[in-house]
Formats: C-alpha cells, structure tokens, sequence
C-alpha cells in the first residue's frame, strides 16, 4: 500500500535501475550493455554479483539442507540461526561460537545478506523510511512507526503492485517483481540494525510488531511472505509472535483460509467501501471478489474470535465514502465479525485525484461506529512529511521489458 516523493517518470526509474547494474559491473562499454540486457531477463531474485547462496530467509529445514550440503550436522543449525537472527551478525567471522575453521568455510560458501539502505529519512514524529535496493537494482520502502507502547514495521512484499487502487500512490506503480523471503525477512533486519535491536527480544525492543502493509498485495506472494513469517516468527530468532503480526489484504478470497490456517496471523482487510459499485473504483479487485464474498471469508477466517478481532481499514475521502448512511451500512456489514474499523484520513500524494475528509465529518462516521459497539480509531497519519503514510509509499523500480532494455543498450 505505499511512496517516494518524486512523482514516479518510466525513465526516471529505468536509469535507477540501470545505473545500479552497470555500477556493478564495472567493465567496458559493450560489457556493461551486454550486462543490460541479461540484466533485463534475469530471473526474479537472482543475485547479480555474488553468486553464494544467501542463508538469510531459509525457513530451518531449508537451512539445515543448506548447511548439510557441506557436509555439517544439524545441530549447527541452531547455532548459526543464533547468529544470524538473535544477534543480527552479518560477518561469519562474528560467530564466536563456531570455530575459525568452519566460519571460513562457512564465508567461502554463503552470504548473509542485507538489502542495501538507499535513503533513510526520519519525520519530525520519529516515523523512519527507508528506501532498500535489492541485488538486481530493484527498490522497495519501509517503514518504522514508533507509538508509545509499540512499535511498528510496515513491511512490503513486492516491488509495485499489480493492483490498482485509485487512492493508493504504490497502486500508480505496475508490478516488477515479488520480493523474496530473504527480501522481505531482509527489511527487518534492516530495521533491527538501525534500531540497535539485537540481542532481539529483550524487553526494551523497539521493533515489537509488524504490519504486511507496505508495497504489494502479499496474498498474491504468499508463498514466498509465509517462509519470511515463520522465519520472523521463530521464538529463537527475531521472536516476534504471531499475535503481533498483521497481514494486510485488499481481498484475495481463496488465499485467505489459507493464511490464517497456515500462518495465524491476524488480519486486515482493505475495505474503503461500502457498496460494490464504489468499491470496484477504489479497490478494484472487489469486481472479482465483491463485498459479500469478501465478508464471508473474514466470518471464517481462522482462529477469529473476540481477542482476535479482524480489522476493516476504511480511508475516508470526501464525497466518496464518507456519509452517515456509509458509516451505518458498514456496521450492518460486518455484523457478527469480530471487527474492529480502523478510520484513516487520507493521505494525499502527488497526483491522487481524491481529498481527505474534514474532521468533523470523520468525527459523526467514527460516532456511528462505535455507537454500534465497534471500536473505530481514527489513526493518526504518521510521516506525512516524508511521504511515509498510510497510502503513499512507492519507489521509482520500474519493470524493463526486454525490448525497453534493448532501446536503452543501444543508446
Ligand atoms: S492498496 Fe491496493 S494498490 Fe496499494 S499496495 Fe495495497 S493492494 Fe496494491
């Protein structure tokens, strides 16, 4: 769901991309466009430089496959799990606990990676964004929101979206790619270093939820976001419950059973609409699975009851969705869902055609909810300054065709 500050121009983000590959590739001018164009069909996730295989995002079972094919027994596992997600190493020379034999042949084998941090920019609220490349030039954005009593990631899951909400910035960028487990595990730890959070899980953490509401839908990655949340989740690593995770979606009906039955993780739903006719404007996808169907998937959602409550996100945009007669159809919606209706004031990002609702009309929607019996807070936008709001987040990765690859290497 989210954004960079410049407006987004193809070409723009095609020398993003293009110069990140050629600074990788410091060779002469032939190769580097011969780069370009294996650059332009190289597949998804495909490191472009070091060519070890990455031990970051590898759900255990898969690490100790990884760590057996050097002959290592599975107690290491344990051990360089350790090392990687309870206290954040990035070096295998820092495995103090391993000996100095075996942590050369660990670095002669595999990286530990780490998305590299673009920009970081901190608002005057202390909300933190970061701008993360991926090996192959790609870019996506994270962000830190620290409240009193928590504090929060939202985390992306691919780069762009292939959904096109009209009141979202990331909804403007089509879809490049989806983030991998190591990407999407990656931007934690990102975050973790820039926090100071390791050893993770003491009682001072600053990191103490995460929110899958960052760019992309991540049912429509799920494979790839269940792998990063049981690595995430793991009670030996970064130790984050799956009470305090939120997968955030716009309606992926036939994928949400099988989130909260595999995952467990709590739910969002990205409602905005009361009627099918304005929700097919503002969250497309509602044309293939409309309100009702979407509704019935969230009474059935597992594991819902009154301490795990789903929450509806409404945006509230003036004359669109934001009349009294919304607000108490919405109720009547959700009816016998253990619900709770978070109210966001929008957040205008350069170009949106849609205006934020003035206060007093959030005021009477948000009285008529909880009038109702639902809890119904108005959230407080956050980062507004450095366009890391709800809604506005998006990077300037732009998917090259091969023929747009080719226009650019015979330039
Ligand atoms: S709000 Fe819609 S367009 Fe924006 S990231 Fe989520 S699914 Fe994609």
């Amino acid at each position: 769901m989210q954004g960079n500050p410049c407006a987004a121009r193809p070409g723009d983000a095609y020398v993003v991309a293009m110069s990140s590959v050629v600074a990788n590739y410091p060779s002469s001018a032939s190769d580097a466009r011969a780069e370009l164009l294996a650059f332009a069909g190289r597949p998804a996730g495909e490191p472009s430089v070091d060519s070890r295989p990455d031990l970051i995002g590898l759900e255990r079972e898969a690490l100790t496959e990884a760590l057996a094919s050097i002959g290592l027994p599975k107690f290491r596992t344990g051990q360089v799990w350790h090392w990687l997600y309870h206290r954040g190493v990035t070096d295998f020379q820092e495995m103090t606990t391993l000996a100095k034999p075996l942590r050369a042949q660990l670095a002669e084998t595999f990286r530990i990676s780490r998305p590299a941090v673009v920009t970081r920019q901190d608002s005057v609220d202390g909300t933190i964004k970061w701008l993360l490349r991926f090996a192959d030039g790609n870019e996506a954005e994270t962000v830190f929101i620290p409240e009193e009593d928590r504090g929060t990631l939202c985390v992306s899951s691919q780069v762009g979206c292939t959904l096109t909400c009209s009141f979202c910035h990331t909804g403007t960028q089509r879809l490049v790619r989806n983030l991998t487990p190591a990407e999407i595990v990656g931007q934690v730890l990102v975050a973790l270093d820039h926090l100071g959070g390791y050893p993770t899980g003491g009682p001072d953490r600053r990191l103490t939820n995460i929110v899958l509401m960052g760019m992309g839908e991540p049912l429509y990655n799920f494979d790839n976001v269940a792998s990063a949340l049981k690595v995430i989740m793991d009670g030996e690593g970064i130790a984050l419950s799956k009470r305090r995770i939120t997968l955030s979606t716009s309606g992926v009906v036939p994928m949400m059973a099988r989130c909260g039955a595999e995952l467990g993780v709590n739910l969002a739903i990205s409602l905005h609409a009361t009627t099918d006719p304005v929700r097919d404007e503002l969250v497309p996808i509602n044309k293939k699975w409309p309100i009702a169907e979407l509704l019935e998937a969230c009474r059935t959602y597992p594991g819902v009851n009154n301490a795990r409550r789903i929450t509806f996100e409404y945006v509230m945009l003036a004359g669109v969705n934001d009349a009294p007669e919304d607000a108490r159809r919405l109720v009547g919606l959700i009816e016998g869902i253990p619900a709770k209706i978070n109210l966001i004031p929008f957040n205008p990002w350069p170009g949106s055609r849609y205006e934020c609702s003035d206060g007093d009309t959030i005021e009477r929607f948000a009285q008529i909810v909880l009038k109702a019996g639902y809890a119904s807070p108005v959230r407080t936008p956050r980062g507004r300054d450095i366009l890391a709001a709800c809604g506005q987040l998006k990077s300037e990765s732009a998917k090259l065709t091969r023929r747009e690859a080719r226009t650019a290497a015979a330039e």
